[in-house]
């Protein structure tokens, strides 16, 4: 089938088998050339598929030399369909680290389930003995509950409603959008889906189960941003549930002391994945963001990230007054939001691509799918 992309807004339903192997194979080849470092031998990655849990997974392995098991929700191909993007990188990443010599083990499924979880930590058992590391990069619109109810999370304010730019990306046009203000209830259902909750019944199952080494290492990812993001990130539901999760970093490694585990937080740079498309203003600003940080030689994409938090940051234990690892450092820094500032509020549809990186963003996005890369023809048939 000669597979092209079909982007719908902020998403596109096709993926290419080859282009997603391309993707993987270049994330591997990067982390080939910065060489290893010593660390964690055996890791889960709960959300492995894509943007930051697969750029961890490719990251220890090829950092650590570490045998990792992926968990993610992808779904196969069927008929014409072709499959998710996650489900190709998975099979790319098995294969291209077999082959290496490492051991790779994917779960497809929920993994808000206490099924999974089970299923996991069985196979841990009998596999490894015990997993080091547990890297927790979920991110998910919602999650069934145990008792079978489904629970959505939403992306609104708190408080009161924000009115800023934005880019509307079926057409490239600055608009205005007016974000809404959550419901109680609604902050109360995002923290359920993208606060700690889940996380920390992950960690409690395999301390409970025994499959969870002493001096284990733990890891959640979160985001803080530049203040025009504030309203609508930060300081918005999702926010909340990423200050629960902080909590729950803290009650972990106070919990687990004894046993000398420790949960951390990373919190990364903004960056074109599917969870990213969706928030409203932040396309805008990350394509803002692209353009300075490329300027000024700081631009990194999630593999660059990740391999610096592993084989870096997290190897130093180098975190700021809050526990944080601060991988925003770069993104943070007074020349690249200086720079932002100046031109936010001059920025429109006329001048987006010349104040922003507007074709570095979408070629972002493609590739998510993979798309766009020189190397693969994709006038080819290829099998879906
Ligand atoms: P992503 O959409 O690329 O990846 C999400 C992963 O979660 C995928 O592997 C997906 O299969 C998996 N997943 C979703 N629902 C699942 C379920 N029910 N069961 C099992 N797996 C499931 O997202 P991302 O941007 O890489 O986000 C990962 C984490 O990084 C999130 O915590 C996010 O908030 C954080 N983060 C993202 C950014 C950014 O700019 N993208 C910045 C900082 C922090």
């Amino acid at each position: 089938m000669i597979v092209e992309p079909k982007v719908k807004g902020f998403i596109c339903t096709t993926a290419h088998p080859e282009g997603c192997k391309e993707s993987v194979r270049r994330q591997i080849a990067y982390c080939k050339e910065k060489g290893m470092t010593e660390g964690p031998k055996k890791v889960l990655v709960i959300g492995a598929s894509t943007g930051y849990g697969l750029a961890s997974r490719i990251a220890v392995t090829y950092g650590y030399g570490a045998d990792t098991i992926g968990v993610s929700f992808e779904k196969e191909a069927t008929g014409k369909r072709t499959a998710t993007a996650g489900w190709y990188n998975t099979k790319a990443f098995e294969q291209f680290a077999t082959e290496d010599g490492y051991y790779a083990k994917s779960f497809n499924g929920d993994g808000f389930s206490r099924e999974m979880k089970q299923q996991v930590i069985e196979t841990i058992k009998k596999d490894w003995g015990k997993a080091d590391m547990v890297v927790y990069s979920m991110a998910a619109p919602r999650r069934t509950l145990a008792d079978g109810t489904m629970v959505s999370s939403v992306l609104k304010t708190v408080g009161t409603e924000f009115t800023n730019k934005t880019i509307d990306l079926r057409n490239n046009e600055i608009t205005e959008v007016t974000v809404p203000v959550a419901t109680e209830e609604e902050i109360r259902k995002t923290v359920q889906v993208m606060g700690g909750e889940d996380w920390e019944e992950w960690i409690r199952e395999m301390v409970k189960a025994d499959v969870l080494s002493d001096h284990a290492i733990t890891i959640a990812y979160s985001y803080i941003g530049p203040s025009v993001t504030h309203a609508i990130y930060k300081d918005g539901s999702i926010g909340q549930a990423k200050k629960h999760l902080y909590d729950t970093s803290v009650k972990l490694t106070k919990e687990f002391a004894d046993r000398d585990i420790k949960a951390y937080i990373s919190v990364n740079k903004a960056l074109v994945t599917q969870s990213s498309a969706a928030i409203p203003i932040v396309p805008l600003y990350i394509s803002l963001l692209y353009k300075i940080m490329k300027e000024e030689g700081l631009h990194e994409g999630c593999i660059e990230q990740m391999q610096r938090l592993f084989t870096d940051k997290l190897v130093k234990k180098e975190v700021d007054e809050a526990g944080y690892f601060r991988l925003d450092d770069w993104e943070l820094q007074d020349k690249v939001q200086d720079k932002i500032n100046a031109v936010w509020d001059k920025v429109t549809t006329e001048n987006i691509g010349e104040y922003g990186d507007i074709d570095g963003y979408w070629d972002d996005f493609y590739k998510m799918f993979g798309f766009h890369y020189d190397n693969v023809d994709y006038s080819a048939d290829v099998e879906i």
